[in-house]
């Protein structure tokens, strides 16, 4: 296969903090066109059945998938997993340990907010919340937004949940090994997610990819729906240095909130491996 494939191989649904089912991705994938889909919910692989089945229905090739959370220097990174046995437990026990964390954080999340006078936010989020087990802070986000207190989630990360900000609660999640042993004991590859978006020193960037690369990751994704064009370019030539594979996909969340659309993203360079090379015999 080549580079010039539709595939997108980033994106959420109500399993996670997605506004859509599975069956309406897999809709809208077919729709604009997308030839290689995955589903990658944030901590959680709850989806992937209902998406393997409905890509299988509309005719469009599926890649199981998932994205991780990691705490990296101080960061959170995200790793996305692609093309993994889902049923392997190795990945759902390490996927369930990593989830844990989410409720106790969510209610001192809203104790915070409470004390700069948004009142009853825990229990609005959760109106927001399709899977019990992942309450994360676009549910705030859309909490925010529908009572009035800003305009769009956007304001909404920058005046109340980065870090810094009266609603940010700091998490320990997986580690960077962790994250990339599930994946790749399950028959996976691990994917770094939009690494534009991470505030890190040139240094720390240069760590982050040595020791994904040293815990067996092999790929990097290059035309994401989180980075500018001259970023396409930037990460390209990162996946040449570091002898990575590339990934492409939209991280869409919500016909409402993303600006990137399902399939609506620039092919990958021609001198760039397609991790869908890589993982031939893990398409469904
Ligand atoms: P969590 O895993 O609970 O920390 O939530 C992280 C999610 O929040 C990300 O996956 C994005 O969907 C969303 N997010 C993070 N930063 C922003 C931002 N600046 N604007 C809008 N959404 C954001
Ligand atoms: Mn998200
Ligand atoms: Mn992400
Ligand atoms: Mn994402």
């Amino acid at each position: 296969m080549t580079s010039i494939l539709n595939a997108d191989l980033h994106c959420h649904s109500v399993v996670s903090d997605g506004t859509l089912t599975p069956e309406a991705l897999a809709l809208r994938a077919k729709a604009n066109g997308v030839e290689l889909w995955a589903l990658t919910d944030h901590d959680e692989i709850g989806g992937q059945l209902r998406a393997a089945a409905a890509a299988k229905e509309v005719g469009l090739r599926y890649l199981t998938g998932v994205e991780i959370s990691v705490t990296f220097a101080n960061e959170t990174v995200h790793i996305v997993g692609l093309g993994f046995d889902a049923t392997d437990p190795r990945i759902t026990e390490g996927l369930q340990a990593t989830r844990g964390g989410r409720g106790q954080r969510a209610q001192e999340m809203s104790a915070q907010l409470a004390k700069v006078g948004i009142h009853g936010a825990y229990e609005g989020a959760l109106r927001f919340v399709g899977n019990p087990e992942l309450i994360s802070r676009t549910h705030f986000a859309r909490f925010l937004v529908e009572s009035g207190v800003c305009r769009d989630t956007p304001e909404v990360f920058r005046k109340y949940l980065t870090d810094g900000k009266p609603g940010f609660v700091p998490h320990r999640w997986a580690s960077l090994q962790q994250a990339v042993q599930w994946i790749t004991d399950c028959g996976g590859l691990a994917v770094i997610a939009h690494p534009g978006r991470y505030r890190f020193t040139a240094n720390e960037q240069y760590a982050l990819f040595s020791e994904f690369k040293a815990h067996g990751g092999q790929a990097v994704e290059v035309v994401t729906g989180s980075h500018s064009p001259s970023e396409y370019v930037t990460y390209a030539d990162m996946a040449k240095e570091f002898g990575l594979a590339a990934s492409r996909g939209s991280d869409f969340h919500s016909p409402d909130e993303s600006h990137t659309d399902l399939g609506a993203l620039p092919y990958l360079s021609g001198e760039l491996t397609p991790v869908w090379e890589l993982l031939a015999h893990r398409i469904q």
